[in-house]
């Protein structure tokens, strides 16, 4: 069983994912390859000067993935609370969660489709986002949301700020005490 199976790879998913494997959990990764920041070119993201969408996206799914993530690309079609677990079914396949992050951009069919409370967006062209609190819970216990579809902004560093903030709030959670993630740069001589 994974620990936290994220359902999508863009900037919002992909950064939980990075966050939750860096921490030691087994993390899933389920993608379709349908997300909206594949069509983007990105002069807004901090850090980098120009960068274009679908290289973030691949990028992304590298760090991910090289941390320890196992990313499958299919379409997840439905999500179910079995006992401790999540049963998440795939067009070819099924697996089983204790956590589910929602990462799925503009994207709300599955999360209407399970369940999930949702609310009319204010961004432009987004028509629907899931109910999450400040933290990233949706109204099924276990399930939390991130990125676009949680209402974060249509901006793909807010996204992965956001996918990465939901992260580690589970893992806090898991864990007991509060996450930190930080790696230290060796002191020169
Ligand atoms: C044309 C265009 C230009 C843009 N330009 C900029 C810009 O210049 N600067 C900027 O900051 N932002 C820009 N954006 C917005 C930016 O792409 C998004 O705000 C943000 O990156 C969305 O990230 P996300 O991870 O929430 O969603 P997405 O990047 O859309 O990723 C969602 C992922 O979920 C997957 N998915 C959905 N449902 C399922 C399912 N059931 N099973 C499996 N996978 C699923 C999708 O395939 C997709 O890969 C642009 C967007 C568009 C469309």
């Amino acid at each position: 069983m994974y620990d936290i199976a994220v359902i999508g790879s863009g900037p919002a998913g992909a950064s939980a994912a990075l966050f939750s494997a860096k921490a030691g959990k087994k993390t899933l990764l389920i993608d379709n390859n349908k997300g909206m920041t594949r069509r983007a070119l990105l002069k807004n993201f901090y850090g980098i000067m120009e960068i274009n969408g679908p290289d973030v996206v691949d990028l992304g799914e590298k760090q991910a993935t090289t941390l320890g993530a196992e990313l499958v690309r299919d379409k997840a079609i439905d999500i179910q609370k079995n006992g401790e677990a999540f049963q998440i079914k795939t067009e070819s396949g099924q697996y089983e969660a204790r956590y589910v992050i929602l990462a799925t951009g503009a994207i709300t069919d599955l999360a209407e489709k399970i369940g999930v409370q949702t609310k009319p967006a204010t961004e432009p062209r987004i028509k629907t986002i899931l109910v999450v609190d400040m933290n990233g819970k949706t109204n099924i216990d276990g399930i939390w949301a991130a990125g676009t579809c949680a209402g974060a902004s249509v901006h793909a560093i807010i996204t992965a700020g956001d996918g990465a903030k939901v992260a580690i709030n589970i893992i806090s959670e898991i864990n007991g005490e509060r996450y930190v993630d930080h790696d230290v740069l060796k002191p020169t001589t």
